[in-house]
């Protein structure tokens, strides 16, 4: 006789934290419930009452719900599912590299997955970034790349250079080091205050994409510099778009500014294009709005198409042949994963999908159909503004939402947009339907339409 553990499939089995028992999901409520007691979710709380939505599936730019609804997806997984989800072509350059390798250690080994895409990445990018670090997520790329900063400056026997110097409003990641360098106030620094190094910082600019010239703005960061480049090794930014610090675009010249600023003073460039690279802004990278290179270049998300997590500091010869060339001799990081084979093979499909697709083409008509879907919100109440760059488009508000009155409400019109405080935001994976984006924006319409204000926050009444 099979005993009833036997009977389950191993994906239906779980401990439960009375003691052992063991149960088998029957529905997906049960396994809601364990995740609601046992599992993390990103910025979540144990035990809050905020609903997950469970998914069974994800078909192009479609996420299929356990219960059977299907969404539209307007978030791409956090800027990464450019492809849309379980694509074909991504699905077999992942089998095949499956089944020769899934991973080996990067110490004293390589494989041609790496090789090949970093003579890609190196290709893709300015003639100045020659060499290529891979690590496993973008906040560890950033991480990567102050450290880069600091060896260089210590090799060319300026040690004293450890700092960093950014705009506000930034968002570099979660780990300590890029906490350092995200926005004080939405990086909630004064809980970490002693763990961080303290970092300089400076007003972000206001002069918007389209503005031709942004001086006034660039004058804090001159000023800063002026006085403090000596202890500065790199100011790090993300150029044109800044993204989870609050969605907000920038001129190319505020950007251009900066280059000669840091070549002025002595200082390296890191840009973070974590969210920005791949098209995302209408150029492959957003750096080429404009026409600067950075010393150091941050690369994720959507590097795999969504697929994995893979992210690559890419650095100029100078750099790395600086710190090679004084003690100790090496750069001093090497993550378990470095250049996983999975994903770096995912991600050579995924930069091959993307150039032989017209990208172009589909990310200006998506920022046609985000400006014209979004527009309305302009005169509805409760909104500050209304901006769209590429396949990126914010709905600004006057009040933080209340997530648990509205994640829903996206749901039940049938797609998946999560704000985060003011800001409702669309950017969709590329290869999305005319018809496709006018659902999303038309649910973003209706909700921000319904919305009333509730003891300080914005819930939607319901429809
Ligand atoms: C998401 C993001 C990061 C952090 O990447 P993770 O993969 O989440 O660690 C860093 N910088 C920017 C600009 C990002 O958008």
């Amino acid at each position: 006789m099979l005993s009833r553990w036997d009977r389950l499939a191993a994906r239906d089995r779980v401990w439960l934290e009375d003691g052992g028992l063991i149960m088998g999901f029957t529905t997906h409520k049960d396994w809601v419930a364990v995740d609601r007691d046992h599992v993390w979710h990103p910025y979540s709380a144990i035990g809050a009452d905020l609903a997950v939505f469970p998914v069974q599936s994800a078909h192009g730019v479609r996420l299929r719900l356990a219960d059977g609804r299907e969404l539209i997806d307007g978030m791409s997984s956090w800027w990464s599912a450019i492809h849309g989800y379980n694509h074909p072509q991504l699905n077999s350059a992942l089998e095949k590299q499956l089944a020769d390798m899934a991973h080996i250690m990067f110490g004293g080994l390589t494989h041609r997955p790496a090789v090949e895409l970093a003579q890609r990445l190196v290709a893709l990018t300015p003639d100045l970034l020659q060499t290529v670090f891979f690590s496993d997520s973008g906040s560890v790329a950033v991480e990567v790349a102050m450290k880069m900063a600091i060896q260089y400056w210590a090799a060319k026997g300026e040690g004293v250079k450890q700092r960093f110097l950014t705009i506000r409003h930034g968002y570099h990641g979660d780990t300590l080091g890029a906490m350092s360098v995200c926005d004080p106030a939405t990086g909630m620094h004064s809980l970490f205050s002693a763990s961080l190094p303290q970092q300089v910082f400076v007003a972000a600019p206001e002069c918007p994409f389209a503005a031709p010239s942004c001086e006034a703005d660039s004058q804090a960061m001159a000023a800063a510099l002026q006085e403090q480049a000596g202890e500065i090794a790199a100011v790090i930014l993300e150029p044109i778009v800044q993204g989870a610090g609050g969605m907000r675009f920038y001129s190319a010249d505020y950007l251009r500014r900066v280059r000669g600023l840091c070549n002025q003073h002595n200082v390296l460039l890191i840009a973070d294009e974590i969210a920005t690279g791949f098209g995302r802004t209408g150029k492959l990278f957003a750096c080429e709005h404009a026409g600067i290179t950075p010393d150091i270049l941050c690369l994720g998300k959507a590097l795999t198409g969504g697929y994995l997590t893979l992210a690559a500091t890419l650095t100029t010869y100078d750099v790395s042949h600086t710190i090679a060339g004084a003690a100790p001799g090496l750069f001093m990081h090497g993550p378990t994963f470095m250049a996983n084979p999975l994903a770096c093979a995912t991600a050579l499909a995924s930069i091959e999908l993307l150039l032989e697709s017209p990208w172009q083409a589909r990310v200006l008509r998506i920022e046609k159909g985000l400006h014209d879907g979004l527009e309305p919100c302009r005169e509805l109440d409760h909104v500050s503004d209304v901006r769209v760059l590429g396949a990126i488009g914010v709905v600004e508000l006057t009040l933080a939402l209340d997530m648990k009155t509205v994640q829903p409400a996206f749901v039940e019109q049938g797609v998946w947009v999560r704000p985060f405080g003011r800001l409702v935001y669309l950017m969709p994976p590329f290869v999305i339907e005319d018809e496709d984006l006018r659902i999303l924006t038309g649910a973003v319409v209706s909700v921000v339409r319904r919305l009333n204000e509730v003891s300080g926050r914005l819930a939607p009444l319901s429809a």
